[in-house]
């Protein structure tokens, strides 16, 4: 049946997945090991010049791993949303500071926030953790500078969108848009970015959730999300919100009372 298929692709896939991640791990525990080797034989002829060398890899190595588990912990540990009327434009703008703190001096940040944005029905701290990602994602792909750009708008639907392989219902959205002048994605990438564990940065450097993350939290919120994308074109991550008709709590407010799960 379809449903049996589909079980025996997604255990193919988790299959992979757990093998890519052992994999990684396994690179790290050998980094660890190959220096501490190293560290004990020049202990030994008791040469000491390059002891600190290797130690510092050693513990560079144990971090990456920490880091590693820890955000595929975080990831197992999801908890159910925390849906509540989000007025998205007060969440951006309480989030700038961070924001322009997790870029570095040659990215600029441009926010342009729509005047009668609708509220939207989210969680608010998913929310701040997937601009918070997405930002980060954007700084990587401009290793030499750019600009983000985050703008919000009001987006009526009366019938169905397809952009790619993502469907948009018809509906009242709140679209917030993060565009920036990064390297871009070439196609075989952009159909792959959803997928857990998906990275093309090297071990320890990216855990490939970030982006799964989102389309996830996302969908439980009824919403959707598309790329735009080319090689040398930057890339820009659009996200579809369901209208809230209730008055929204005021942005960040509505996500004070739970903390935010590390990422
Ligand atoms: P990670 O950042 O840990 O690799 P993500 O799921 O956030 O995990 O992203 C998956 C991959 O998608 C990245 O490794 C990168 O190849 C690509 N990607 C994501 N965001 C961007 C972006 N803004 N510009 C270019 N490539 C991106």
């Amino acid at each position: 049946t379809e449903e049996a298929l589909r079980h025996a692709q997604k255990m193919e896939a988790i299959g992979q997945l757990t093998g890519g991640i052992a994999h990684d791990f396994n690179n790290l525990l050998m980094g660890i090991s190959g220096s501490i080797e190293l560290l004990r034989r020049r202990i030994a002829a008791g040469k000491y010049d390059e002891t600190q060398r290797f130690m510092d890899a050693a513990v560079a190595s144990a971090n990456r791993a920490a880091a590693l588990t820890h955000r595929l912990l975080a990831f197992a540990r999801r908890q159910p949303l925390d849906t509540r009327s989000v007025d998205v434009n007060h969440l951006v703008r309480d989030m700038e500071d961070l924001l322009r703190r997790s870029l570095n001096e040659q990215i600029e940040l441009r926010i342009s926030l729509a005047p009668d944005l609708w509220a939207t029905l989210t969680d608010a701290n998913q929310l701040e953790n997937a601009l918070l990602n997405l930002a980060i994602n954007a700084r990587d792909a401009m290793p030499d500078g750019g600009l983000l750009s985050i703008s919000t708008r009001n987006e009526e639907l009366d019938r169905p969108v397809r952009h790619g392989s993502e469907e948009i219902e018809a509906g009242s959205y709140t679209v917030i848009r993060v565009a920036d002048t990064g390297v871009g994605m070439p196609p075989e990438v952009v159909s792959k970015v959803f997928e857990p564990f998906f990275t093309t940065k090297p071990i320890g450097q990216g855990t490939g959730l970030g982006l799964s993350m989102i389309y996830g939290f996302v969908k439980q919120s009824r919403g959707h999300v598309r790329i735009e994308s080319a090689p040398g074109e930057g890339t820009a991550v659009v996200i579809y919100l369901p209208r809230s008709d209730e008055e929204p709590l005021a942005g960040r407010e509505a996500a004070v009372e739970r903390p935010s799960v590390a990422s």
